[in-house]
């Protein structure tokens, strides 16, 4: 087992991380920016180093500059977390290169899966069902662009193959408008994701964003971990996640995480990975997988009993990978509202100084935050302050529960999404269960 674990990460996931590591007896090095510097977890680490200042750029991505850290501090890995250097190729190719292990995959796989296009191929010559497309990336012809679209049928969305975070997608509803969406998607990828590609796929209406977590140790163990029911979004970017999704079969998630386990066979997966699908009309369509832990890992936590992060890091050690799938039980439902600096409705940033921070607990409840009274959310970053996550026997316990919580939270002298939250947590259609990834979107645009 490792000795010392470098963290290439901030907030909630570097805390996180830390905790996974205090209780597997590793010791931590954290790395910050000048902003991070009175962080919580900066103080609660082991050791410390200043990486660079406040812009995400000159620090939690400056390569050189983490992997100096690690030597100085004599880490034997490197955990990225999310966001940031998480899903850089390169980067993993560094950290090994430089004698560290990277937790996480190994390089070529993220380089597989980073590029959609990619991904999508290897996802359909493993037999999971994908969402039904371009073959690979859209020509330059025009013409063809046009007969391709046709084929697939209106609404199209034209995607970046190199995207992520929500940005470079396009919905096309008419081929009038489908060569202008093509030109503007490319040149939007290749200044934000370096590679215009771009691909085209049928625009799913009504369609929920289930995902498939897996645990694989790079050979022939995988195992799949349940799914999360990520459907609540706004702008594509996740706002509340539940696991189990509500009122789908259970035979249609044990099919589809088996294939997704087999898959991490046939590419000799390594670590955490989430296979994330479109749920339309009882199937499955991967869209993309995401080869690093997720934010909303802890729900999978709560019905399994696993600890995500304390896995992948023993897979990366090297440590005999002994879980099988019959080990895997799902008990009860989890619920996590993603709590963020911005205003509830009109969501501008909220950066400033936290004057008053109380947080809920009690049977069921679990706060992953770095946040304190008196701490300054620097407005360099994202903006997530902290993840509320309750657990119930049943979804409706889960729901009270996360009612309760959100009743007895308060955080002052910045504005934060909890409002939101507490009004989704009264909403008769969430409350059913099974809302598509539209429902926010359209109830935030009948508000007044
Ligand atoms: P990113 O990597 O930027 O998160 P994804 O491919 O995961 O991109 O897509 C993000 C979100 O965009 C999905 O959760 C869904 O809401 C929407 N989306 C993507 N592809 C489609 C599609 N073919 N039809 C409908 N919605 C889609």
């Amino acid at each position: 087992m490792f000795e010392k674990i470098l963290i290439a990460n901030r907030g909630e996931i570097a805390l996180r991380i830390q905790r996974a590591c205090r209780e597997l007896g590793i010791k931590t090095v954290v790395v910050h920016s000048e902003a991070d510097r009175e962080a919580k977890y900066v103080r609660l680490a082991d050791e410390s180093v200043c990486i660079g200042p406040a812009p995400s750029r000159e620090s939690y991505l400056n390569m050189p500059a983490i992997i100096s850290a690690a030597e100085v501090t004599d880490s034997e890995a490197i955990h990225p977390g999310y966001g940031f250097l998480s899903e850089n190729a390169d980067f993993a190719d560094r950290v090994e290169k430089s004698g560290f292990v990277f937790i996480g995959p190994r390089p070529d796989t993220i380089r597989l899966m980073g590029d959609k296009v990619s991904a999508k191929r290897a996802m359909i010559e493993a037999g999971v069902p994908v969402v039904p497309g371009s073959e690979g990336a859209l020509p330059d012809d025009p013409q063809e662009i046009v007969r391709i679209a046709r084929e697939v049928g209106y609404p199209v969305i034209i995607k970046a193959a190199g995207g992520g975070g929500g940005r470079g997608m396009r919905v096309v509803y008419t081929e009038a408008a489908l060569l202008n969406a093509v030109t503007m998607t490319r040149s939007e990828a290749g200044a934000a994701f370096n590679n215009p590609e771009v691909y085209m796929e049928k625009f799913l209406e009504n369609p929920r964003h289930i995902e498939i977590q897996v645990l694989a140790d790079g050979g022939r163990n995988a195992v799949w971990l349940g799914e999360r029911d990520c459907s609540m979004q706004r702008r594509h970017q996740k706002v509340i996640e539940e696991a189990p999704a509500p009122g789908v079969a259970r035979r249609l998630i044990e099919r589809i995480g088996d294939r997704c386990a087999d898959a991490c066979r046939k590419m000799g997966y390594r670590g955490a990975g989430t296979f994330e699908f479109l749920y339309e009309n009882g199937e499955f369509y991967f869209i993309e997988m995401n080869t690093r832990i997720q934010v909303e890992h802890p729900v999978t936590e709560l019905i399994t009993g696993i600890d995500l992060v304390q896995q992948q890091i023993l897979i990366a050690a090297g440590e005999k990978f002994t879980l099988r799938q019959r080990d895997v039980a799902f008990k009860g439902h989890a619920i996590e509202c993603r709590i963020n600096a911005e205003d509830p409705f009109r969501f501008v940033p909220s950066p400033g100084r936290i004057t008053n921070w109380h947080t809920p607990g009690g049977p069921g409840v679990r706060i992953d935050s770095h946040a304190f009274n008196g701490y300054f959310v620097p407005p360099n970053y994202d903006s997530m302050i902290a993840k509320v996550i309750t657990y119930g026997d049943t979804r409706d316990q889960a729901l009270a529960r996360m009612r309760i919580a959100l009743s007895e939270m308060v955080v002052e002298g910045i504005s934060t999404n909890i409002p939101l939250h507490r009004e989704m947590l009264q909403d008769a259609r969430f409350i059913e269960g099974g809302t598509s990834i539209h429902y926010l979107e359209n109830k935030l645009a009948q508000r007044p």
